[in-house]
């Protein structure tokens, strides 16, 4: 276990100095903070019985890991209410189970046709190729798999997963996900994202990483060039809070950027952490500066134990609203409920249309200005009959007439004659 040191805020130049193996990754790994005791000697602080009791008896349930990186960006000051620490350290509040807590919100337990792969939409899957993180999220979603080792991936328990994608030829976008990708060893992960590309019609591959964020110094250059063999590559991060850019997480990104991966990033809404619209504001600026466009914030799922995470929708509403016209369009991420019971995830945002006409459109701004919109009087939409060869607007897609629309869509088609869909009653 790490001795004890006294640190300040700006981890990198003063632990780099300290510990030798600071910036090897391994070295992170190794000697992650799993026990109160490594709490105290590390942050250099002193619990009393009762606040140790509280985090062990979470812990006996929801297992903690923190990298020694992350947990150096704590400021001790205000240990309690930094978001660093809340994000990491286990709180008693997990242990409290609402009514309508679940164990998987998602249902990607039931959604998973085969063991490692849940398939929701009609051309994408979220591949779990491992159940490791570099440190355990209080906020995870997936709080049931975490620290759960029988779930470890191989090639063998993967290659049912690999055969349903080989068989399923509508699914052209394949997300690996897990645990965290990134903590795979450089050979594992090659061979998977060899045997993804080798599949015709995988069009993109997407990972999603906290790696960046908690640990930085997995983005080697061997790491890095292996990714870069297989593009088109996308890589989604987990930002939650501008704390976390860092010299390190800076320059993870940097390298990433530089050969050519588009960086997006995830964030999650969390009460405590950065439920505030000067927080997100700056969060999205800082993410644009380094070249991640910030692509979902996630409203925080009904999962067990994270009650005491959970804002309401009207809290991410509000920021949206400070978001959108007053910074740039690009940094402006997507709200998201993903739906309760496995139903995806459902946009929501400010109502920005005021009001409605046969022929004008009302609509308001960030600021407030209401204007009209007249809508043309000239126009008419091709009526489509999905005969894309005898349409004056030019397709040349093979595929094209194998698709069917779904949902919403399908009634607004003018090729479906379907006008109402209605819930089964059982
Ligand atoms: C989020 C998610 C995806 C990807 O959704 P995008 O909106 O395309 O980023 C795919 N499958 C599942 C099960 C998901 O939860
Ligand atoms: S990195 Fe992601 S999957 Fe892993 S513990 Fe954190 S939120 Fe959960």
């Amino acid at each position: 276990m790490i001795e004890a040191i006294n640190i300040s805020n700006d981890e990198d130049i003063e632990l780099k100095s300290i510990y030798k193996n600071w910036t090897d990754w391994r070295w992170q790994i190794k000697n992650s903070i799993r026990d109160v005791q490594g709490l105290e000697t590390f942050l250099g602080i002193k619990m009393d019985k009762e606040t140790k009791d509280k985090i062990n008896s979470t812990m006996a349930i929801f297992p903690m890991a923190i990298t020694p990186y992350y947990l150096s960006l704590i400021d001790k000051e205000n240990l309690e209410s930094d978001p660093i620490f809340r994000q990491s350290v286990p709180s008693k509040d997990e242990l409290i189970i609402n009514e309508y807590d679940m164990q998987d919100p998602l249902s990607e337990d039931i959604d998973s046709p085969v063991p490692g792969l849940t398939h929701r939409y009609p051309d994408r899957v979220l591949l779990h190729v491992s159940n490791t993180c570099a440190m355990y999220c209080r906020h995870c979603t997936r709080k049931r798999k975490v620290g759960d080792n029988d779930y470890n991936q191989n090639k063998q328990a993967l290659s049912g997963a690999l055969e349903y994608i080989r068989n399923h030829s509508k699914i052209r976008d394949v997300l690996l996900s897990g645990g965290d990708p990134l903590l795979l060893s450089d050979e594992f992960l090659d061979w998977i994202l060899t045997e993804v590309k080798k599949i015709p019609h995988v069009e993109v591959i997407r990972i999603g990483t906290r790696v960046p964020v908690v640990l930085p110094f997995r983005i080697t250059d061997k790491l890095v060039n292996i990714l870069k063999k297989h593009n088109p590559l996308w890589l989604n991060t987990h930002f939650n809070h501008p704390n976390e850019i860092t010299e390190s997480s800076k320059e993870a990104l940097k390298k990433l950027a530089d050969c050519g991966i588009p960086l997006g990033n995830q964030s999650v809404l969390l009460a405590g952490v950065n439920d505030c619209s000067y927080i997100m504001k700056n969060l999205v600026r800082k993410l644009v500066q380094n070249r991640v466009r910030p692509y979902y914030i996630y409203q925080c799922d009904m999962s067990n134990g994270l009650s005491h995470f959970r804002t309401t929708i009207g809290k991410g509403i509000e920021i949206m609203e400070s978001l959108r016209g007053h910074t740039s369009g690009f940094a402006v991420p997507t709200y998201v409920v993903d739906a309760p019971g496995g139903g995806g995830k459902i946009p929501v945002m400010p109502n920005y249309i005021v009001s409605w006409s046969h022929n004008k459109v009302v609509l308001r701004n960030y600021e407030g200005v209401i204007t009209t919109y007249n809508e043309s009087d000239t126009y008419s939409s091709n009526s489509c009959d999905l005969k894309c060869d005898e349409c004056n607007l030019t397709l040349s897609s093979p595929n094209i007439h194998k698709r069917k629309a779904v949902g919403i869509e399908r009634l607004l088609s003018d090729y479906d004659k379907t006008i109402s869909f209605s819930p089964e009653l059982s």
